[in-house]
């Protein structure tokens, strides 16, 4: 492990005490991404008081499910799961098709806020602080991520411990410590959310290319995270 990496380990693990200590109950979004593998190694290691969440959409790859059981039994961790409420879905499928989501940002928009943002909600409820593994070098939309924020929507502190790291940090620790990782990865998927909105990267595009990519570079969050083009450090 290099020192420049020993220490970005040092300054995440900094993060999540100040998340886990001062600002309790903290709660990890933990989407089973290589970030947030790195997360949750690093949570058990230092045996934090912070719980953990993964939002099943309904839409997941049979590969993330099975990561699920892995990180379970290799962390010995309680990883709760949302779903999607039935109003909420009954909602969107009164406007939209399944199919109109590669046809209409809104569309799209609307499926993401019924199967991810709405549970968010609930998962986030009466917690202290929620933890993630957005990092800037993702995309174009994530430039600005701070390593802490105020995130008035939801009403408690966000900590991204990740914001400075690189795709080769992420990757150098996985090696180094072996942690499991959704194999999808190996077959170039760089970003994972749900199957029918993901693919491989080309040659050559940024982190993030393979999520929506019928859709333009600016628009591509599904409403968890704000876009951080102009996001204020605290
Ligand atoms: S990523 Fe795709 S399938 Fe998943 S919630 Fe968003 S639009 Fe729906």
């Amino acid at each position: 492990m290099t020192p420049e990496l020993a220490a970005r380990i040092e300054s995440a693990r900094a993060v999540l005490a100040e998340a886990a200590n001062d600002f309790a109950p903290a709660v990890f979004a933990c989407s089973l991404g290589a970030e947030d593998m790195v997360l949750l190694d690093l949570i058990s290691r230092d045996r934090l008081a912070v719980s953990s969440f993964m939002l099943d959409t309904g839409r997941l790859h049979d590969e993330t499910r099975e990561l699920l059981a892995r990180a379970r039994k290799r962390y010995r961790l309680a990883i709760d799961v949302y779903q999607p409420d039935d109003e909420a879905l009954r909602d969107f499928h009164q406007s939209w098709t399944d199919a109109q989501i590669f046809e209409s940002v809104t569309a799209r928009k609307a499926c993401c806020n019924a199967r991810k943002v709405v549970p968010l909600r609930r998962a986030l409820s009466g917690r202290g602080s929620w933890i993630t593994g957005l990092r800037r070098a993702q995309s174009p939309t994530r430039t600005m991520v701070p390593e802490k924020s105020w995130d008035g929507e939801h009403g408690l502190f966000k900590f991204n411990p990740l914001a400075a790291w690189s795709s080769d940090d992420v990757w150098a620790y996985i090696r180094a410590r072996e942690v499991p990782y959704n194999p999808l990865h190996d077959q170039g998927y760089a970003s994972i959310g749900c199957a029918p909105c993901t693919r491989a990267l080309k040659p050559g595009e940024d982190e993030r290319a393979g999520r929506w990519w019928w859709e333009s570079a600016d628009s591509r969050e599904c409403g968890l995270h704000p876009g951080y083009f102009d996001a204020k450090r605290p």
